[in-house]
């Protein structure tokens, strides 16, 4: 299988790329009068350090500052794990032992009475102490500086983007060797976990099979219930590769001739509202512009109340990041954004339909769809 040796599931941004990010970063906090950026584990320190390890209860920041180099403070027993991150980028580094005051340290690398934006995902037991040692005048979320600069993808993301979808198209385009009458939801997701990282995924996040009425549930997972011959079924995959950089597909299909008579216009129906969904996916449309195209085909044939989610969501390091497409986003699309287009028709008690593709704006302009496994709904 050639999927797991190709080297955009594995690439990793130079420790020159990282620096550049954060200079970016530093930049953005100087334009909005932040006067320092608190970064925690996760997707955001993966994006400008190359590095997302910490254990919760111990604090691991990373300090970016408009003025001065950026500053991580990271706990004594985890600091060989960083090793190699502090040294390609030169950080300058405050390790802390157990029994020392994190947050004081934290503090004391603030100016008195700053501006901070902290990572949306800081724990709360780290963002209360810090609040109390550190007295900022203004704290806000990191998320407003970071989101619009990881959203928009360079040449390199998009490619690490473009290869783990075609990792997870090739386990649709090969569906019919897992999803067949009389097995369970629960064991076909487990095949198609394992098809995912032969297929190149360092893990599998999530697999939803959802056959009959389960599909009208969006987010059901797998369960025990046996799938039957004419049953529709929502699968929706995905993951990350080596990378960081995540993919996510969804196809409905039914095995044999529909039981619902329904069915199949109902599949049209939205295979449609996805196809207006990305052509109205161009640079400077609003986000909720290309979810009222996607709706405006759904309403149009009478199932509008049916559509009971956003049309899309921004991916990246992130399976759900911004860009949101959903009613009240004004925010244009910009180049090099990447996000799912993904309508779907909830009919309870009787079945589901979502069809789901990334799509990546080009510097043209225009849209790309990074997945393109058959859409049909015989598999
Ligand atoms: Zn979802
Ligand atoms: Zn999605
Ligand atoms: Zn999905």
């Amino acid at each position: 299988m050639k999927a797991p040796t190709d080297p955009l599931l594995t690439w990793a941004p130079a420790p020159a790329d990282h620096g550049a990010r954060l200079r970016v970063l530093a930049e953005a906090a100087r334009a909005a009068g932040v006067d320092a950026v608190v970064l925690a584990p996760g997707a955001d320190l993966r994006y400008y350090l190359g590095h997302d390890q910490g254990s919760h209860e111990r604090l691991t920041a990373l300090v970016v500052r408009p003025d001065g180099d950026p500053l991580l403070l990271v706990p004594a027993l985890e600091r060989p794990g960083w090793d190699a991150t502090i040294t390609a980028l030169g950080l300058a580094v405050r390790s802390w032992a157990d029994g020392e005051d994190a947050h004081a340290l934290l503090a004391r690398a603030l100016p008195r009475g700053a501006r901070l934006a902290v990572d949306d995902h800081l724990p709360a037991r780290h963002l209360l102490a810090l609040q109390r040692a550190a007295a900022p005048a203004d704290i806000g979320l990191a998320g407003a500086l970071t989101a619009p600069q990881r959203a928009c993808k360079d040449a390199d993301e998009a490619a690490a983007l473009t290869a783990i979808a075609a990792a997870n198209d090739r386990v649709q385009a090969a569906i019919t060797r897992w999803l067949r009458p009389g097995r369970t939801e629960a064991e076909v997701a487990a095949d198609i976990a394992a098809a995912l990282v032969a297929e190149g995924h360092a893990r599998a996040d999530f697999v939803i099979v959802a056959s009959g009425p389960n599909g009208a549930a969006p987010h059901h997972s797998a369960s025990d219930r046996v799938i039957r011959a004419g049953d529709p079924v929502v699968v929706d995959i995905g993951g990350p590769a080596a990378s960081g950089y995540n993919s996510d597909s969804t196809r409905t299909y039914c095995l044999g001739e529909p039981n619902d008579p329904e069915f199949a216009h109902v599949h049209a129906v939205v295979c449609a509202a996805q196809e207006a969904g990305v052509g109205a996916a161009v640079v400077g449309a609003t986000c909720e512009s290309v979810d009222a195209a996607a709706r405006a085909v759904v309403v149009e044939a009478g199932y509008g109340e049916h559509f009971i989610t956003r049309t899309g969501h921004g991916i990246g390091l992130e399976v759900h990041e911004p860009p949101y497409l959903v009613r009240g986003n004004t925010d244009p699309l910009a180049p090099g954004q990447c996000f799912s287009v993904e309508p779907g028709i909830y009919l309870p008690g009787r079945f589901g339909v979502r069809v789901e593709d990334i799509v990546l704006l080009g510097a043209d302009g225009r849209p790309r769809r990074l997945n393109d496994s058959p859409r049909g709904w015989r598999p």
